[in-house]
């Protein structure tokens, strides 16, 4: 059989338009991204074998989070993103004049000791406050009742009800359900503002 005949050149150089792939790749599985999804990202414990398909950005973002997505449902986690991309978080705003627009995940990120109440690890940072003395004593009060702590609890205390809240509240144990998702928050957040006065 002749293969360098004129027929098959024919076939060869016109390929139908419906034939060629659109993409050379899978595409990134974040909720909303269109980009390739040139990375393999480990859907973590008890699934071995299991990736997500993320572009570069996503992956990097995703191994960040890595020990909160970890052991959550797809769906949960798929939500999670969505969440992220339309930034509609509850907010607990306190004398900082943050908007609260962060995820429960980037709430974690975000915190002094994000993981480290899973780690035992300490922190080493301890911001300065920078708002007057009669704003601090709301925001503390705000942050105590949060925590379900009366106003005099010590910084050791703080720590004890902020892990254990984290633990009871943290979507792993939950199935990501949303209502745990919004208090977490409101704890994480209330837990940072105490740490940055060096309450917690
Ligand atoms: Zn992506």
């Amino acid at each position: 059989m002749k293969f360098d005949s004129p027929i098959f050149d024919k076939i060869r150089v016109k390929p139908s338009q419906d034939r060629r792939p659109k993409a050379p790749g899978p595409t990134c599985e974040w909720a909303g991204c269109k980009e390739q999804g040139t990375h393999k990202a480990p859907k973590g414990r008890g699934r071995e074998n299991e990736y997500w398909r993320y572009c570069m950005k996503h992956v990097r973002e995703y191994n960040q989070n890595y020990n909160f997505f970890q052991g959550m449902k797809d769906d949960a986690v798929l939500s999670y993103q969505k969440d992220a991309l339309t930034g509609h978080r509850p907010t607990w705003k306190m004398g900082t004049g943050k908007r609260g627009k962060r995820s429960a995940a980037e709430e974690l990120r975000a915190a002094a000791d994000p993981f480290g109440v899973f780690h035992e690890q300490k922190a080493q940072t301890r911001a300065e406050p920078k708002v007057e003395r009669r704003t601090i004593r709301n925001a503390e009060r705000k942050a105590f009742d949060t925590l379900g702590l009366e106003i005099e609890a010590s910084a050791v205390q703080v720590k004890a009800r902020f892990k254990e809240l984290v633990k009871r509240h943290h979507p792993d144990v939950n199935g990501g359900d949303r209502s745990t998702e919004d208090r977490l928050v409101e704890i994480i957040q209330a837990y940072n503002y105490l740490k940055s006065v060096g309450m917690g």
